[in-house]
């Protein structure tokens, strides 16, 4: 990364918004990962331009939401960093759709949708990523996903223009879309909800987050489930049938509370965490013959 690129850089960032060499710990809900060489947060009129210089002088960018879904390796990431979430943020609702900014938490959005007597959307509010961070991952939860309720996106092309692209082309399955082979960037998305009684709304929200409370080990840093769900089984018991209860590797555990989490009981590393899940995925595959796969996606480097 030359010194041309990085104060071409900094002029487009303007004051404050341009890091270098941040610990990539501070952006995700792991609490782990090397320094990236540059982290910036820039408004929505910046970022095209950020891609653009990025493009120009060969640089790598990686888009990060609420870094929610992440392990970022020890070694860091080369390149710059965009965290979406200092981007200002839209949020409102128009009849029943709700348009939000891609860097609103999601669990924001959820609530907003409550307040204007709008359902459809209960599920999303215990999920800690952003709106454009859940679409990414079709992310869901108690039975709902982004795809029931998303109608369309406006995204930054790789060509540096904005389009609007329906639900049906953003190719959503199962925590999964198209968008990151696109090399889209999500900057606003819009749902469609339906009119309810706002009283049964918060009350389902209410009783969802007892839930998770109950169920989860939220008092532990973690990216939620570690494994996709292998169709016909739940990860989490494949992994308590295993004997992984409670099994650390230095600082990562399998969480005794829910053996779909991975949790970081202070201190791990990702090549810790990294090292766990493989234990984990091989000792569950000879236990049961199921392969776990990764839900969360991993970024950066992770040197051995
Ligand atoms: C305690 C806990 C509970 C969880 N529960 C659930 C759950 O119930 N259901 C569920 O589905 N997930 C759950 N998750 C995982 C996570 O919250 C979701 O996957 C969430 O949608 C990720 O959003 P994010 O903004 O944090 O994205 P990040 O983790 O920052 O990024 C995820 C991916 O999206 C990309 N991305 C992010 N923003 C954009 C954008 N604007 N444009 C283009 N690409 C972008 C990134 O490049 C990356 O590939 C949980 C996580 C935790 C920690």
């Amino acid at each position: 990364m030359d010194r041309q690129f990085l104060e071409e850089l900094e002029r487009i960032t303007g004051d404050g918004r341009l890091l270098r060499h941040e610990p990539m710990s501070r952006h995700t809900t792991f609490q782990v990962g090397g320094e990236a060489d540059v982290f910036v947060r820039p408004d929505e009129e910046n970022l095209s331009r950020i891609t653009g210089l990025c493009a120009r002088h060969g640089v790598e960018y990686h888009i990060i939401g609420n870094g929610s879904n992440l392990l970022v390796g020890d070694g860091g990431i080369r390149g710059v960093v965009i965290g979406m979430t200092g981007m200002p943020s839209r949020l409102l609702a128009k009849g029943t759709l709700v348009t939000a900014g891609a860097g609103m938490p999601l669990a924001k959005t959820a609530a907003f949708a409550a307040e204007q007597g709008l359902c459809g959307m209960e599920f999303a509010a215990g999920i800690p990523g952003s709106v454009g961070g859940a679409v990414v991952m079709n992310a869901g939860a108690y039975g709902g996903e982004i795809k029931d309720i998303l109608e369309k996106v406006v995204v930054l092309g790789a060509d540096g223009r904005r389009q609007e692209l329906g639900a049906a082309e953003l190719e959503l399955g199962y925590r999964r879309s198209c968008i990151p082979e696109r090399h889209l960037i999500v900057l606003e998305a819009v749902f469609r909800l339906a009119s309810g009684d706002p009283r049964e709304i918060q009350a389902k929200i209410a009783d969802l987050r007892d839930r998770r409370r109950d169920r989860q080990p939220l008092e532990y840093p973690s990216a939620g489930s570690t494994f996709k769900r292998p169709e016909g089984y739940f990860a989490g018991k494949l992994i308590m049938d295993a004997g992984f209860k409670g099994c650390s590797v230095g600082g990562a555990q399998v969480s005794e509370k829910h053996c779909g989490f991975i949790v970081n009981r202070g201190g791990a590393t990702a090549q810790d965490i990294r090292a766990l899940m493989r234990k984990v995925a091989d000792g569950v595959e000879a236990h049961s013959g199921v392969r776990l796969e990764p839900e969360i996606k991993m970024i950066g480097e992770f040197p051995e």
